[in-house]
């Protein structure tokens, strides 16, 4: 690859963020241009900061763009797509990510990589990481097609010190009307954001009762953190939004103390890189 150029795509501009370390540490090495897509309605106020981190940044603000559709907001991406002709498209694995990546990736008839962890060049070509066997291993992948698609986890890259005086750029895209119409949408409690946190103490099925849930809540106010589930909480009996794992939500807090945990191999996958890991449990070898 001789000069690159990376569109990045998140509906949280937190995670466009993490998108430009890893664009910027690409197009650091090789040269090129980082680009990012905003794309909703009356977003044009969150695109400030992005253009301090991307060369240029593409705003489609259309009422069409109201409620979200995979095939809607990927069709408005192959529109940038076939505007700037990118070797890479990053676009953050959140659930909304992941179905544009895929719905784009057939669209484009290209390879798409999901759950990426890392991305590293070597010898000009992109060697990418994601999880494998349950957290166990760690696969190392290549996407033969070009652009190549890679949906990255939340929370695998630091966010960006601003470096950048970016282009901003209002695109008009023919939105066209989706075959799939959405009749309702409904927010869903998405409860404490637990990749944001230093401290998470989390809660596994050693605790027996919900009401027990706010002796963890209590303990996490001291020490300033937040309270997170295993998946058997959270999927099972719905006592959280959202669970820490392979399958759930990737963490690196400074603390991480898990309550009631046994630290099976998919939990475990999203917390080991936790900097000091704390197990309270009545079964000694149920350590994590
Ligand atoms: C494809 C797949 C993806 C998965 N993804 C995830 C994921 O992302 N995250 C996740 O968490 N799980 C995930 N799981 C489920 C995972 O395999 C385990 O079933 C789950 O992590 C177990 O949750 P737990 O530790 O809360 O419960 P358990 O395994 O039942 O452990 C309960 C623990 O509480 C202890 N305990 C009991 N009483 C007390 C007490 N009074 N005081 C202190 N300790 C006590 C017990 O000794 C035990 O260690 C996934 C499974 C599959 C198949």
């Amino acid at each position: 690859m001789d000069m690159v150029t990376i569109l990045s795509y998140s509906e949280r501009i937190d995670l466009q963020l993490e998108l430009a370390t890893l664009a910027n540490e690409i197009t650091n090495k090789l040269s090129g241009n980082s680009i990012s897509a905003v794309i909703g309605y009356g977003i044009k106020d969150k695109v400030d900061v992005l253009s301090k981190n991307f060369d240029k940044v593409f705003v489609i603000d259309s009422e069409d763009l109201k409620l979200f559709n995979p095939i809607t907001y990927a069709n408005v991406l192959l529109n940038i797509v076939n505007n700037t002709k990118p070797d890479i498209i990053l676009i953050s694995d959140t659930k909304r990510g992941g179905a544009i990546a895929s719905a784009l990736s057939a669209l484009l008839d290209t390879g798409c990589i999901t759950e990426v962890t890392k991305v590293e060049l070597v010898n000009d070509d992109l060697v990418i990481y994601r999880g494998a066997y349950g957290g166990l291993g760690l696969a190392q992948t290549k996407i033969l097609t070009s652009p190549k698609i890679i949906a990255v986890k939340p929370g695998s890259y630091p966010r960006p010190t601003a470096i950048k005086n970016g282009i901003i750029e209002e695109m008009k895209v023919d939105i066209k009307k989706p075959e799939i119409e959405l009749v309702e949408f409904r927010a869903k409690e998405t409860g404490a954001r637990l990749n944001e946190s230093d401290v998470v103490v989390v809660a596994g099925r050693g605790v027996k009762k919900k009401d027990d849930l706010q002796m963890l809540e209590d303990l996490a106010k001291i020490l300033g953190g937040v309270v997170g589930c295993s998946r058997p909480l959270s999927a099972d009996l719905g006592w959280c939004p959202t669970w820490v794992g392979m399958s759930g939500v990737t963490i690196k807090p400074k603390l991480y103390i898990g309550v009631g945990v046994s630290g099976q191999i998919q939990h475990i996958a999203g917390i080991r890189d936790s900097k000091i890991i704390v197990a309270i449990n009545i079964d000694p070898t149920h350590h994590i």
